[in-house]
């Protein structure tokens, strides 16, 4: 691990003023993978600005009814409070399912957005990787890529977003606010993390220096029907290989509004506007979910040892939207299917 020196801030503006003072430097959150990543070489910060001390833990009710989360509040305490938990289940739902308790108490809201792909070439030093190092190519399209993206990616990057909170995020529309040198923003949670592109190094939109302070979900939770299905290679403490957030509103069995986001298959969490819309002012059938399941993998391609995340993704969407209507995770599958049109 190379050297660095560290800054502990006390305020937001501090901290800010010294990243930005410092060439080849980083924010600090609770480290659980910015010094995996220095400790294996791939992330050579020479300067940490640690957040531990800013005043950024809160979580608290906003006037228009929704809820501010602060960026460095624990995934654990924002899992488990309650307002999280009462409002919005399915955030809750989805930071349970990432990583160990161990690490949940250390994630920070902030750094969850931020953390790097998972891709095993990413981590490896002695391959190419255009997200590590620019320009010297892709390994894993050609290689070994079962954890690998399926929809949204590009020649020059497969990779995708490792995180299960960001799913939720998504689905629910969160609004993320930043601080930087040249003052406070927000950016609409669809545009803050990017596609590959022919530019695999850059994850998301933030500006350099720029810091993240919070995460403002809106007033709408879907807490009566929702869903986070997460499909892995073993039942905890792994990445997930596809993963579903749904969240519906019903009257009767008729969809009035609904959201549909997948972790585990792009490079960001890959909300699909376009099959929320088909499900809405339709029955809650097996029927409808089938078709819209089948829309949203439309245009996905497979890379050799991913290919079956396709089919996985479109069975994976049925289930999670019945889940979500039922609200039983205790019931068949296959009696669903069969009985239901
Ligand atoms: C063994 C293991 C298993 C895991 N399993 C899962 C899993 O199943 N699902 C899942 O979702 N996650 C999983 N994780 C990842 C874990 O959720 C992340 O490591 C964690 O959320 C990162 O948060 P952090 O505060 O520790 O970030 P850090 O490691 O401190 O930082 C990560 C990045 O964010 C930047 N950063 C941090 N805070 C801010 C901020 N406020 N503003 C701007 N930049 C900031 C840092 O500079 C760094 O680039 C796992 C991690 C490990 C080690
Ligand atoms: S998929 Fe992306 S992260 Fe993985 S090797 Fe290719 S460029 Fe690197």
């Amino acid at each position: 691990m190379n050297s660095f020196t560290l800054t502990q801030a006390t305020a937001v503006d501090e901290a800010v003023r010294d990243k930005a003072s410092h060439d080849g430097s980083a924010y600090l959150g609770g480290g659980t993978n910015l010094i995996d990543l220095m400790k294996e070489n791939v992330s050579r910060p020479t300067h940490l600005t640690s957040l531990h001390k800013l005043p950024l833990g809160q979580i608290e009710n906003t006037a228009d009814g929704g809820l501010r989360l602060g960026a460095l509040a624990t995934n654990a305490e924002t899992a488990w409070h309650p307002e999280v938990e009462a409002r919005y289940p399915l955030l809750s739902q989805t930071i349970l399912a990432g990583a160990t308790p161990q690490l949940r108490n250390m994630a920070t809201n902030g750094g969850n957005l931020l953390q790097r792909t998972r891709c095993y070439y990413f981590y490896d030093l002695a391959t190419p990787c255009n997200k590590r190092e620019p320009g010297t190519g892709c390994s894993a399209v050609g290689g070994y890529n079962r954890i690998l993206g399926i929809l949204g990616t590009s020649e020059s990057c497969i990779a995708t977003h490792p995180s299960d909170m960001c799913v939720a995020l998504a689905a629910l529309e969160a609004v993320v606010r930043v601080q930087g040198p040249d003052g406070e923003r927000t950016i609409k949670f669809e545009d803050f993390h990017r596609l590959p592109g022919d530019t695999p190094e850059l994850d998301n939109n933030l500006k350099p220096g720029e810091l993240i302070v919070g995460l403002d979900l809106p007033k709408k939770g879907f807490e009566k029907h929702y869903t986070y299905l997460k499909l892995r290679d073993r039942t905890s403490y792994a990445f997930a290989l596809v993963s579903v957030a749904a969240a519906l509103e019903l009257d009767g069995n008729t969809i009035t509004d609904a959201r549909l986001a997948l972790g585990g298959v792009a490079h960001k969490p890959w909300r699909d506007k376009e099959a929320e819309e088909m499900l809405k002012g339709q029955p809650a059938t097996a029927d409808t979910f089938r078709k819209v399941a089948a829309k949203v993998v439309t245009g996905a391609k497979g890379y050799g040892s991913n290919d079956f995340k396709i089919e996985l993704a479109k069975r994976a969407i049925v289930r999670a939207l019945k889940q979500a209507t039922e609200m039983d995770y205790t019931k068949d599958d296959n009696a669903f299917l069969n009985s239901n049109p």
